[in-house]
């Protein structure tokens, strides 16, 4: 049987009969769009991040557009970001008609150089949109001064890293507004698509409220566009809601995974994963690194054992952001990591067993590759 980069059945297994009583309560509640469910959630989660609002939406691409409609940042506008994340990052940005303006990434982290981030600052710059990619927190105390100095808003890309903590702050805490994803892979998943933007602005939140809504703020009465329809699910509300309960015991599960690979590949070659100082690392994905990492995978299907990259292209590399004119070599350590990195199974109910499976099956791949 092969193994899973990633799989929710062993989750559902153990807890079927809480996700079904979700799916029962919502079915007979009588209102199945925007009723107590959506609102018990974005109670709890703006909650557990010690937030005024959460607004759910209906995944984690339109958390980040709404996010950035709400906070003002549209056509002519620049939003500095990286281009070592998933592309809705950037399709986000480009859908609210601002442009994406890159800056390469640390090396050690992946994250984003915030060092970088000042020389990419022009009169046009309006947002700071970090990523806390793979399940660690950008530095964000550079960026917080240089927004302060610059009059500019910044949007934190949480979807790869909810509960994750920098200096003990959560991730989602630490600028304006916040947009998470509830993709079914994610460290809080839904069993469908789902996403949330929270603020504690008040006014931001009335603006998500609106945009999510068709523009409306009562029913039948448009206030002002742009408006959409991106609400959150019932259905995924109250299973979220159930999950939600459960966060902390999701990220230790998958701390133990990442402790068990650390210790199982301290001395096979590859690059493991360093938390950076300050931070709680959630591991949504165990990212490692190797020069011959195609040879490595192309071994390890061999071993029946599923793996992935995260990503393959950088997203300034896309015929799609071709626009952009980013050109190969512009983001060298982007693009360079781009050709080594891929990842393990990681996901919280991911058996011992079957870790240990892949680690011997990596351990014995990388130490013959000659
Ligand atoms: C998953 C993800 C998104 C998009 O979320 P969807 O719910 O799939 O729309 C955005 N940014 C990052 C970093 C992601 O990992």
């Amino acid at each position: 049987m092969t193994t899973r980069v990633w799989d929710y059945l062993p989750e559902y297994e153990k807890e079927r009969e809480d996700i079904l009583d979700a799916v029962e309560t919502v079915f007979s509640s009588g209102r199945l769009v925007l009723g107590a469910s959506v609102r018990g959630f974005e109670e709890e989660f703006a909650a557990y991040h010690g937030v005024r609002h959460c607004v759910g939406v209906d995944n984690g691409t339109n958390a980040i557009k709404l996010g950035l409609q709400a906070l003002g940042v549209g056509p002519g506008d620049e939003v500095i970001t990286v281009s070592n994340t998933a592309a809705p990052t950037v399709v986000a940005i480009d859908a609210v008609g601002a442009t994406p303006v890159f800056v390469d990434v640390d090396p050690r982290t992946y994250l984003m150089d915030t060092d970088q981030v000042a020389a990419a600052i022009t009169p046009r710059t309006r947002c700071l949109l970090p990523v806390h990619l793979y399940g660690q927190c950008v530095d964000m105390e550079p960026l917080r001064s240089l927004a302060a100095g610059h009059g500019l808003v910044i949007l934190e890309d949480c979807a790869q890293a909810h509960g994750a903590r920098h200096h003990g702050r959560l991730a989602g805490t630490m600028g304006q507004a916040a947009a998470f994803s509830f993709y079914p892979t994610k460290v809080l998943g839904a069993y469908g698509d789902g996403g949330a933007t929270i603020t504690s602005d008040d006014e931001v939140d009335r603006n998500l409220r609106r945009l999510r809504y068709y523009g409306m703020e009562d029913r039948y009465y448009v206030v002002r566009t742009p408006g959409h329809n991106s609400r959150l699910d019932e259905l995924h509300a109250e299973i979220l809601r159930r999950k939600l309960r459960r966060l902390d015991d999701y990220i230790a599960a998958r701390r133990e995974v990442a402790r068990r690979y650390a210790e199982g590949l301290a001395d096979v070659g590859l690059v493991l994963p360093e938390p950076a100082p300050g931070n709680d690392h959630v591991y949504y994905v165990y990212v490692v690194r190797h020069p011959r990492r195609d040879d490595i995978i192309a071994a390890l299907k061999g071993y029946d054992i599923e793996l992935n990259i995260s990503y393959p292209w950088p997203v300034h590399t896309m015929t799609g952001f071709a626009h952009l004119g980013y050109g190969p070599g512009s983001l060298p350590v982007t693009e360079r990591l781009a050709t080594e990195i891929f990842s393990l199974p990681m996901y919280a109910s991911l058996s011992p067993d079957l870790q240990d499976k892949v680690i011997s099956a990596v351990r014995e791949v990388v130490s013959t590759l000659g």
